[in-house]
């Protein structure tokens, strides 16, 4: 059994003759409504609204689809005064409502809502905003247009795309949230959240504990910032959850710790909500016209929580992973040691030309090894060879190594290089070998 404590505060704010804000506490429905026309159209198409929330809600069983209809109700009382009195034509007015239905462990916050009165749910002490506002601004953010600041301070962010009273029926958006002990809903209209930063209102209802200490102190802040429109404040606290938030703890106490503290926190709330859903395993699917709520994603959880049932399912898993993953290293590691160790390589020790088994510069931690020396130095071979010979030039046996030195012999042997010409050189460069390349005749290409 869930059990809520309320706080409520409303004000006309600095800059409003009048107060169009409307606000129901009728546990276990909450709403607020900020009305708007010429007049005082606004005030009396807030009041009717959540008169009319009121009554359709409480004529049948708490349930989600109550909580639709009785806005869709809010929606047609509001339109049918409109209709009746030529004074009242194009009022309108928001709704941000939710209700606490459903019974024993499928009791969930049902949460509606049309235009730009919002709800947000502190858990952990970290705010979200769970409606999404029926606004301009709030399309060109959902199509990129805009960013969520930059829409905060947009000129056109007081026009609405949705409200109710302006036809005979309106689509109603909602969401559903399992109440855990601790959770604080916060149901406000933009006279709140216009004036005052997200962060600051968070840093508000973390601090205080009695929620209409809370909600007058937001009150006093959104006045402080301008009060530039009515503002409503409307604070359910949920108290006890029947243990619901404790069970679902033990279960989680069984999973691995996070990878990081950040993402941790995140994922023990939306964890939590799968372990319920798990615990609430009678619980009826949401209608599929239900958003689903955002902090409580499904799918890959349900799995997560099979795992932690059947532990020895894992171990054995585990065990078999480990063998497969050993069996492929290992077959790479030989195949690995195949390709190093099967080549041989013509290349220099120093200034000797030599012959080496394996690869060039080795393979993983497979080096090469001396095989012999041949009776050449780099002296003996021609510059161009010198390149290759200090990379290494591989052939696949040790007799085709040899072979590829005994040609860089018969290269050497008609090179025949003037002694003068090498002293004259020497003169110029420095004693290097590299200026007599143009000496060097084209290597053989036929194979002796
Ligand atoms: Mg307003």
């Amino acid at each position: 059994m869930t059990t809520l404590r309320v706080g409520q505060a409303t004000d006309v704010g600095l800059i409003r003759q009048q107060n169009e804000d409307n606000l129901l506490v009728a546990e276990p429905l909450f709403a607020v409504a900020d009305g708007m026309g010429g007049h005082a159209a606004g005030e009396v198409a807030s009041l009717a609204a959540v008169e009319a929330l009121r009554s359709a809600f409480h004529a049948n069983e708490p349930s989600m689809a109550a909580l639709r209809e009785g806005v869709r109700q809010a929606n047609r009382a509001v339109w049918d005064r409109a209709v009746d009195d030529d004074s009242l034509t194009g009022m309108g007015t928001t709704m941000a409502a939710a209700a606490l239905v459903g019974s024993g462990d499928n009791e969930v916050m049902a949460i509606a809502n049309v235009g730009d009165s919002r709800v947000y749910l502190l858990r952990d002490g970290e705010l979200s905003q769970i409606t999404e506002d029926h606004s301009l601004v709030q399309d060109y953010v959902r199509s990129g247009q805009l960013t969520a600041a930059e829409a905060a301070n947009h000129p056109q962010r007081n026009i609405l795309t949705r409200v109710l009273g302006q036809a005979p029926d309106v689509e109603v958006d909602t969401f559903e949230v399992t109440p855990l002990r601790g959770d604080r809903f916060l149901l406000a209209s933009d006279g709140l959240f216009g004036e005052v930063a997200d962060e600051t209102t968070a840093s508000v209802l973390r601090r205080f504990e009695d929620p209409t200490d809370a909600a007058k102190e937001l009150v006093r802040l959104a006045r402080a910032h301008g009060g530039g429109d009515n503002i409503t404040v409307v604070l359910v606290d949920v108290v006890d959850d029947g243990d619901r938030s404790g069970r679902a703890s033990a279960v989680l106490a069984a999973e691995p710790p996070r990878t990081t503290e950040g993402r941790a926190g995140l994922l023990t709330s939306a964890a939590r909500d799968a372990q319920l859903r798990e615990l609430d395993s009678d619980a009826a699917p949401a209608p599929a016209s239900t958003a689903v709520n955002p902090l409580a994603p499904d799918g890959s959880w349900t799995g997560r929580a099979e795992e932690v049932r059947e532990p020895s399912r894992i171990t054995f898993r585990v065990v078999a992973f480990v063998v497969v993953i050993l069996l492929i290293a290992g077959a790479g590691l030989a195949a690995t040691a195949w390709y190093a160790r099967n080549a041989f390589y013509v290349g220099l020790d120093d200034e000797r030309i030599a012959i080496y088994k394996g690869r060039p510069g080795g393979v993983l931690w497979f080096k090469p090894t001396l095989v012999e020396h041949t009776r050449l130095t780099t002296d003996d071979v021609a510059p161009s060879r010198l390149l290759q010979l200090r990379d290494g030039k591989v052939e696949p046996s040790l007799l085709e190594a040899r072979r590829y030195a005994g040609r860089l012999a018969e290269e050497a042997a008609s090179l025949e290089i003037p002694d003068s010409f090498e002293e004259d050189d020497e003169d110029l460069t420095g004693g290097s070998t590299s200026t007599s390349v143009v000496t060097v005749p084209p290597p053989p290409t036929s194979t002796p």
